[in-house]
């Protein structure tokens, strides 16, 4: 009898009509990954294709499907994935990937984990959050983030990463509401010089990609074309530039206390003045020349948990890159935030609870 785990197992193997092995069995080959799972929803439109939830066994997936024309981000996408040791809980977790000849044209496939929550931008359009829950998804995008700037161990093949399209739109949420960090179609990593050197890191496009990130999400010195596209570090700082603007997105959503819903509309960074997809052009006056920045909110001001955070993000997005702190002390200042805050929460709830012990 055949153990029950060989039972299990999915089956991968499909026989191929040509004969039989050495011993006579007939030849199985890998039936393609692609093949093994059923479409059915779709639950997303990014820029160059579309996302669906699929069934791959018994597991729910997401597969995102690259439109034909951007097959340099499934390249990069699929490289990122398979060879860059990105194991972690705020990174989109990796299931396969697959390319599948469709009358002459070729569909290139991603399968990662499925989020029933959709995109962070998704879920801030539909829902408020408390407190707790803006500084617990502010850390774990910071500490995703942190994940991919940092280089952990070149010999495991982790090398650092910049994402160069980091939006709400492209940041997940989990069940317990912490956040993972998805499309990485655009990412650049980092070249370390030989030891012993004063070089300074470069950066390793990993193949020619002619996209650039969302306008709207531009730092100043991509704007103004000043951007060292030679220094990984440059990068990385516009990396931070968007996530003071992720920041602010989830700060609006966020009540003041839990029982009142005071939290602002949705809103898309410098939606207030610029039209759906605005130029480049549009862009570059208002965050270069005019120096316009998201604004702050009226309640906030007198909420000291809103100021701080509202000055973190304008920490984020400070014109010079330099003076922008790092992904690393971001999720530092909010592990110490999140844990004041937890400490809070929990002796509000113990002295309710005496008062309620006492008035029994
Ligand atoms: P693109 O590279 O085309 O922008 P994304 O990877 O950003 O594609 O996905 C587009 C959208 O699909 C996301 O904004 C999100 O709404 C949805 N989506 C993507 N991956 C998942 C997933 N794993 N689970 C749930 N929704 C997803
Ligand atoms: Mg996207
Ligand atoms: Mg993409």
């Amino acid at each position: 009898k055949p153990s029950s785990s060989i039972n299990e197992a999915p089956d991968i193997f499909e026989e191929v009509s040509e004969g039989l092995d050495r011993c006579g069995h007939p030849l199985l080959a890998p039936i393609h990954f692609a093949k093994q799972i059923t479409l059915d929803e779709k639950i997303g439109i990014g820029g160059y294709g579309c996302v669906y939830r699929g069934k791959w066994h018994d597991e729910v997936i997401a597969v995102k499907i690259f439109s034909s024309t951007d097959e340099p981000s499934w390249v990069r996408e699929v490289y990122i994935y398979e060879t860059l040791g990105l194991n972690h809980e705020n990174i989109l977790r990796y299931i396969a990937a697959d390319n599948i000849d469709i009358s002459n044209r070729i569909e290139r496939w991603i399968a990662t984990e499925y989020h029933e929550n959709g995109s962070v931008y998704d879920y801030l359009t539909d829902h408020t959050i408390t407190v707790p829950t803006m500084i617990k998804m502010m850390f774990s995008i910071a500490s995703g983030l942190c994940h991919l700037h940092r280089p952990i161990d070149a010999a495991r093949g982790k090398v650092a990463l910049a994402h160069r399209d980091l939006k709400t739109k492209n940041i997940l949420v989990k069940k317990d509401l912490t956040c993972c960090i998805a499309d990485l179609g655009l990412a650049v990593k980092e070249k370390r010089p030989n030891r012993n050197t004063e070089e300074k890191p470069t950066v390793i496009d990993i193949v020619a990609n002619h996209r650039a990130g969302t306008i709207r999400y531009m730092s100043p010195e991509i704007l103004n074309k000043t951007l060292n596209d030679q220094s990984f570090e440059s990068y990385k700082a516009a990396d931070i530039y968007a996530l003071g603007l992720v920041f602010w997105e989830i700060l609006r959503r966020c009540q003041t206390t839990a029982d009142v819903n005071d939290a602002d509309p949705y809103q898309l960074p410098y939606e207030n003045i610029l039209p759906n997809n605005p130029s480049f052009e549009q862009m570059h006056g208002i965050v270069y020349i005019k120096k316009l920045r998201p604004p702050s909110s009226a309640r906030w001001t007198n909420n000291s948990t809103f100021c701080y955070v509202f000055d973190c993000c304008q920490e984020l997005w400070l014109e010079d890159p330099a003076c922008r702190p790092s992904s690393y002390r971001v999720q530092k200042q909010l592990r110490e935030q999140y844990q004041s805050i937890e400490i809070n929460y929990l002796n509000t709830r113990i002295e309710s609870q005496i008062e309620g012990a006492q008035t029994v």
